[in-house]
């Protein structure tokens, strides 16, 4: 019998000046039925894990599109309708099917369409019919719907953040999809609303612990798999806020126990778990205090990850007027400024207008006289096993002691290597700001005398009561101290 696999997704941004249309898919992942072909990337990852689960099962697997956009504004509609339909005519000439599996976001808004991974699961069921196994990996950074829950028979989210487990989770879901589909379990999913919305940082105490207590319920008494979906605090729609997701083996009021259990537990660490965040002056007065070595600031608010454009001039503003040196910044996304530097050449020294493009939540373009120190064509940086592209990227070197790196493919910073390839030494930098909200942390980490996450102005706040939801109806935390769903 037959696998089959998919891949859409786009983690939106409601509020972003970005609209994400095919080039963008194009430019972050775009594969008509030959994804496992190629390299795995963060998102084509769990596609590989399922035709090689499936393969050593003897299962025929039949590959459909795998399409993923780096996060942005709302998916232009056709651009949404026309990939769905690409895998639902695919599912049509597959059948019979014995079990899909499709990898999304779980944050994806199209014009229209609030919740395009409810859509795209409703879709697909009403293909297949109520006995065929269909099972979804999701970013935990997601609004799980009625929707996802009525058409899936098993949805598991990452449980990492940094997303360090797309491939683990690729695989729990394979195998409580694989053994329903042999009737060997009858899988049950509840949620539970926590009616919150907060920063989980998963390498962190109390949350690291909170991952560990999560997987040690799986397997045991029936629980199959326990995820959390912590939201996507930028969407503006009815189902943004953070829940409890449970999967037993036939047993639903088991699955809702748990889950509320869980929720409880989480809902007691809510203000233990609220990331420390400092203002950009708050960032350099601690920079300067830190132990020797270099101090990596977050810029959180300009996080393409989030959507953000990522060429916001905020802190870069502040840096020049504060007159602070030894600063290595990145990335800018910035095509233009990035053509000026590989039309002038490396050793060029140029007049460049940086950043503040986009929209007013960018700041303003910021005018510098610089060096070109390094250029590099098409270039890349690793995240976990996943090797990312960021374009044309450009090393340029300010009079005034300021280091940027711009690129032309938006995205934000993974890992050292995105600056290193360039031929950057980063131990000869006292600060290093990185356009991420916590993907940059593994990478770091090691090398980071000190991390700060600075909330500065940007696309994404960290004031998470303010955001101006027009479609979530339930009051939640921390907009309202007590939403009166959980015991005090
Ligand atoms: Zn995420």
């Amino acid at each position: 019998m037959k696998t089959f696999i998919a891949c859409l997704g786009t983690e939106t941004n409601t509020f972003s000046p970005i609209p994400t249309g095919e080039e963008t898919f194009a430019e972050t992942m775009l594969y008509h039925g030959d994804a496992t072909s190629h390299e795995p990337s963060l998102f084509s990852g769990p596609l590989h894990v399922w035709r090689r689960a499936a393969e050593l099962e003897q299962r025929k697997v039949v590959e459909s599109l795998a399409a993923f956009a780096q996060p942005a504004g709302v998916t232009i509609r056709h651009v949404y309708e026309k990939f769905r339909d690409e895998i639902l005519d695919d599912l049509r000439a597959a059948m019979p099917v014995e079990v899909v599996l499709i990898n999304m976001h779980g944050a994806m808004v199209a014009e229209g369409y609030d919740d395009c991974e409810g859509d795209l699961l409703a879709c697909i069921r009403e293909i297949v019919g109520p006995d065929v196994i269909i099972g979804a990996e999701l970013d935990l950074h997601c609004h799980i719907s009625t929707a996802m829950m009525d058409n899936a028979n098993v949805i598991v989210t990452f449980k990492e953040y940094p997303h360090i487990d797309p491939q683990e989770r690729a695989q729990e879901l394979f195998d409580i999809c694989s053994a329903a589909a042999r009737g060997s379990v009858r899988p049950r999913m509840a949620t539970f609303d926590l009616n919150m919305i907060n920063s989980y940082r998963t390498p962190m105490e109390p949350m690291k612990s909170f991952v560990a207590r999560m997987q040690s319920l799986e397997g045991h008494n029936g629980v199959l798999s326990v995820s959390m979906s912590h939201c996507f605090p930028y969407g503006d729609v009815a189902d943004v806020g953070a829940k409890m997701l449970v999967v037993t083996d036939n047993d639903t009021e088991q699955a809702q126990q748990v889950a509320q259990q869980l929720g409880q537990e989480i809902w007691d660490l809510r203000e233990a778990i609220a990331a420390p965040r400092v203002t950009i002056d708050e960032a350099l007065d601690l920079a300067t205090k830190a132990p020797p070595g270099s101090v990596v600031l977050a810029d959180v608010a300009d996080n393409a990850g989030g959507g953000a454009p990522s060429d916001s001039t905020f802190v870069l503003q502040r840096l020049i007027e504060t007159n602070t040196t030894s600063v290595l910044s990145g990335l800018y996304w910035d095509p233009v400024a990035v053509r000026f530097c590989l039309e002038a050449g490396e050793g060029s020294t140029l007049q460049l207008r940086i950043g503040g493009k986009c929209g007013p939540t960018s700041g303003t373009p910021v005018d510098l006289e610089v060096t070109v120190r390094g250029t590099l064509r098409n270039g890349t940086q690793s995240f976990g096993p996943s090797t990312n592209l960021t374009g044309d990227i450009v090393w340029v070197q300010s009079s005034n002691g300021i280091d940027l790196v711009l690129n032309a493919t938006r995205t934000q910073v993974f890992n050292p290597d995105v600056f290193t390839q360039l031929g950057i030494d980063l131990g000869t930098y006292r600060i290093i700001v990185v356009k991420s909200t916590q993907h940059f942390y593994a990478g770091f980490e090691p090398i980071a005398a000190a991390i700060y996450y600075v909330s500065g102005p940007g696309t994404l706040t960290s004031d998470y009561g303010s955001i101006p939801f027009t479609k979530r109806t339930q009051p939640y935390w921390p907009k309202v101290e007590d939403p009166g769903h959980m015991q005090s």
